[in-house]
Formats: C-alpha cells, structure tokens, sequence
C-alpha cells in the first residue's frame, strides 16, 4: 500500500530569463492517491496540470514555494529525482525527452536496474521485456532504437508505459497520454494502464484535457483543475458533466 499526499502545494516556475520574477502557477493543490486508486485530474490548457506533475518529478525549473509532498510519510520534496523513482514514482511526461545514442534496450535496464537496487538477471530480464513489448504491440525492433529518437508521438506514448510495466511504481503520474493518440494506440496504451493497476494494484493519477481517455481508463474520483488548484472533487459522474458541458462553469469568474 502506498500513499502519495500532496498538501496546501504552492510552485513557482523560473523563467528563460534569470532576472524575471518566477511566475506562480500552483495555488494550494490538496489531493491524495493511494494504491489501486485511480484520480483524474482534468483542466483547461494553461490551468497548471502539467506543473503539478513537474512538481512531483523533482523538475528543477518548478520551485515549491509552499506545501508539501510526501509518500508513505516520506519527505518527497526532500528527495533527487532518482530517490523518488526509487521510492516508486513514476512520471509519463506530456512531452518525453530524446535520448539519442542510448538504445531503448539499454535506457529500460538501466532504469529497471535504478528502481530495483539490482540489475535484472540477463535471460529473465529477455523475456520480461519481450512478453511486455508484445502486450503493448511494439516492434521487437524498437529495442535497439534511440530512446524516443524519431518516434511517432504513439511510439512515445507505448514506450512510456512499457516502462511504467516493467519498473511497476506505487504510484503512475500519467500527463496527456492521451494526446496525438490514434483509437488503437490509445486503446493499447489504456490496456496497458490498466494491466498495471490490475497486477500491481498501482495507483495512478490521470492528467488530461479530454474525457476520451477515461472511457478506457476508468477513474474512481475526478478533479476539476482550474488556476492552479483543484476546484471540485468528485466521481465518474463529473468527467460525465465535463464531457457535456466543457470547462465554462469552473471557468467563469476565475482569473489568472
Ligand atoms: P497545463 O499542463 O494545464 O496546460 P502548464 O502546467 O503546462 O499547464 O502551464 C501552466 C502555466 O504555467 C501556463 O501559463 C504556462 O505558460 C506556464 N508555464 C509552465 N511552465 C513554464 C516555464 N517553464 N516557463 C514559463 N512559463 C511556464
Ligand atoms: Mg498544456
Ligand atoms: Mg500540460
């Protein structure tokens, strides 16, 4: 069981220009996700979702100002960016990062090694990949490519979440995965989320603009993000709402 508890979260992001002001984007976030929980959290563009998962990450660019993240009870915002991979956080950024000259094969078991405290023994960890590439429906020729090195942004998107398979965290910070996603790709990538809740009673909190996603991924409590804090909580039944109506009642009114 694990427990990711965000509380009273201010961030400020540093600007290009060292001598700008930061600006402040996350205005009190309060959420808590545990094992085998799925949140939503849904907002306009702009409104600081992504912020919030930067946040999390460790990003260096985004400056808790005030607040707290913790896991388990353990002082997050204490932690480098490997410590929180290897307390079992997981983030599938909105925009993945290219790592040429570093092969997918190499990157995942590198990874695979940071997060486990061992490397994975050679023939297991073959097959391990093997039979997970395959449930993603992913080219076993991808394995010596460059870590998302000209990959379609449903390539990035299977990549990412063959990883979030095979490093199996506590807790899944997934960030637009639903973007640029085709029906099918996004029908794998959906499957493959909710393999790793099933198996690994994961729990995830699922960033997104759209409601197209959450008809394959189901969430059991959905936040409505506006302005950089969470302006309503509640079921499936709000995603419902957001579907129909859009942002305009959460909007109206707010400034940023
Ligand atoms: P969302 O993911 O909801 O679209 P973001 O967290 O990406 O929102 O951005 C929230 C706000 O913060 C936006 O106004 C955006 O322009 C600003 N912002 C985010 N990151 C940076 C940055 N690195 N430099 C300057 N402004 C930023
Ligand atoms: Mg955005
Ligand atoms: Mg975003």
């Amino acid at each position: 069981m694990t427990t990711l508890e965000i509380r009273d979260l201010h961030v400020d992001v540093a600007q290009s220009d060292a001598d700008a002001e930061p600006i402040h984007i996350l205005k009190g976030v309060d959420l808590t996700v545990s094992s085998g929980e799925t949140h939503a959290i849904m907002g306009p563009n702009g409104s600081g979702k992504s912020t919030l998962s930067y946040a999390i990450a460790g990003h260096p660019k985004y400056v808790v100002t005030q607040g707290s993240i913790t896991l388990d009870g353990e002082d997050v915002l204490e932690m480098t960016v490997d410590e929180r991979a290897r307390a079992g956080l997981f983030l599938a950024m909105q925009y993945p990062v290219e790592v040429p000259g570093v092969s997918m094969s190499n990157f995942l078991r590198t990874a695979a090694t940071a997060v486990r405290g061992e490397a994975p023994k050679l023939r297991h960890w073959v097959k391990e990949t093997k039979e997970a590439m395959t449930e993603l429906d992913i080219d076993p020729s991808f394995a010596e490519r460059s870590v998302n090195e000209g990959f379609s942004g449903g390539e990035k998107k299977r990549h990412e979440i063959l990883q979030l398979g095979l490093l199996k965290p506590g807790i899944a910070i997934l960030d637009e995965t639903d973007s640029g996603l085709d029906v099918d790709a996004l029908r794998v990538v959906s499957e493959g989320v909710n393999r790793y809740k099933e198996r690994e009673n994961g729990g995830v909190l699922l960033i997104t603009h759209y409601t197209r996603i959450l008809r394959y991924i189901h969430p059991d409590h959905v936040h409505v993000f506006v302005n950089g804090r969470i302006v309503e909580s509640g079921g499936p039944e709000l995603a419902d709402e957001l579907e129909e109506n859009g942002y305009e009642r959460f909007t109206a009114g707010v400034r940023a």
